[in-house]
């Protein structure tokens, strides 16, 4: 049995979101799996792969079509996210489709001008888009964020700091959060500009990490670097609730890529211990192990089945959007807490293969921790949804 499979939901999945979902895993399958160990080891992967996956529609699923994109719904989006987690190393994911942060404050707000200027070359796979929101200051209070943008003429001039930024180092267009009218502390005053790679002032350093090797994550810092005014994404002083819309459907994308991975974990362990004899018996008859290998499943299962519930909601709109805003953090910490667990008893069944490199569930145990704090740390997005839930 492949456990990595969720039983069949006709109910939420198509035939067309099932046949795409097969060319989705068999161009992972042939063009990045066998390669993530070497480009984790190398941190970092090939600039072409985002013209391959753009190939298959992947990097402009969901968008209009007028900008290169192709028409799908949320299904489509889970499934990239399982199907990406089959490969067994986020970093690739994370990197690859840092657009689906960075476009869609653009999108939702930008001018036509921007819109052309970005989205479709990106959603090619030619250039590559970062979204910078965190601060050295602190991530989780995005509200306070210091990074200045003075208006000059035509102008903004940026000076700030941006950390722990997704494709940080490659970006051809950074969507930045920024504060443009320092007289308002909070939320108010912030705005989103989107600046250029090469923007003179714009120093990028390489950041390395516990886990997502291959992932490129950059420390950005602007001195005095001339934005143009018509950079600017939505109305000046009302960019939070631009870029803080984008943080549910990334929150459902990596509770789907969690469960994804669990499964890969869950798989390994179930592989191993099905061939690994100990006694004159398969490790897999001893009933400690088996009840391992069912905490994990149930653990999936439980996880997986929120996610489905709750996209389907998100998209028959059958809930208040508060109610669908604290669903979604919550169906995060759930599927990121079954990815902890199922890494955890994975590498454990795999006993000292399990600290080896070259195992998924070794690698799969080092990016548990970016799962939980990225996309809204589990103690923050707790707070969130008691507050949307009127606790
Ligand atoms: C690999 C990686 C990639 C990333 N990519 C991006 C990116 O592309 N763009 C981007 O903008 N950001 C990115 N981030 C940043 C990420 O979103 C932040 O790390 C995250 O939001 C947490 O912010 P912080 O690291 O500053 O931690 P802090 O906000 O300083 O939090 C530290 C600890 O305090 C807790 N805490 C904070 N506030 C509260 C509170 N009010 N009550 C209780 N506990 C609290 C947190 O839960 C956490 O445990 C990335 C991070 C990583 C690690």
């Amino acid at each position: 049995m492949e456990f990595l499979d969720a039983p069949p939901q006709p109910h939420y999945f198509t035939p067309e979101h099932e046949q795409f979902r097969a060319g989705l895993r068999a161009f992972i399958a042939r063009e990045i799996t066998p390669f993530v160990d070497e480009w984790d080891e190398a941190e970092t992967f090939p600039r072409a792969l985002y013209e391959r996956a753009a190939e298959l529609g992947v990097q402009g699923l969901g968008y209009p079509e007028a900008y290169g994109g192709t028409p799908a719904d949320l299904f489509h989006q889970l499934i990239v996210a399982e199907e990406f987690a089959r490969c067994a190393c986020g970093g690739v994911s994370a990197s690859l489709n840092s657009h689906s942060i960075a476009l869609p404050p653009i999108l939702k707000a930008g001018s036509e001008a921007i819109r052309q200027r970005v989205i479709p070359p990106v959603l090619a796979g030619r250039r590559i888009a970062a979204l910078a929101v965190t601060e050295p200051g602190g991530g989780s209070d995005v509200a306070h964020l210091r990074t200045r943008a003075v208006r000059d003429g035509d102008h903004y001039v940026v000076d700030g700091e941006k950390t722990f930024i997704t494709s940080g180092m490659r970006a051809d267009f950074i969507t930045t959060a920024v504060r443009t009218d320092p007289s308002v502390p909070g939320a108010e005053g912030i705005s989103v500009l989107v600046i250029d790679g090469d923007t003179p002032g714009l120093t990028r350093t390489a950041l390395r990490k516990m886990g997502w090797w291959c992932s490129d994550t950059a420390h950005l810092r602007f001195d005095g670097c001339r934005v143009p005014v018509a950079n600017l994404v939505g109305e000046e002083h009302r960019g939070f609730r631009v870029f803080m819309d984008n943080f549910n459907s990334e929150r459902l994308f990596m509770a789907a890529q969690a469960c994804g991975l669990a499964g890969v974990c869950l798989q390994e362990a179930l592989d191993w211990t099905r061939q690994r004899q100990v006694a004159g018996s398969a490790l897999s008859q001893r009933q400690v192990v088996r009840h391992k290998l069912m905490d994990m499943t149930v653990r999936i299962d439980a996880a997986r089945a929120l996610v489905y519930d709750l996209a389907w909601r998100i998209q028959h709109a059958q809930a208040r959007p508060a109610q669908l805003v604290a669903r979604a953090c919550l169906a995060k910490v759930q599927a990121t807490q079954a990815l902890q667990f199922c890494a955890d008893q994975a590498v454990q069944l795999l006993g000292g293969m399990g600290f080896m490199r070259g195992t998924k569930s070794e690698r799969i145990y080092r990016e548990v921790k970016v799962m939980m704090i990225g996309g809204g740390s589990e103690e923050v997005l707790k707070d969130l949804a008691a507050r949307q839930l009127g606790v």
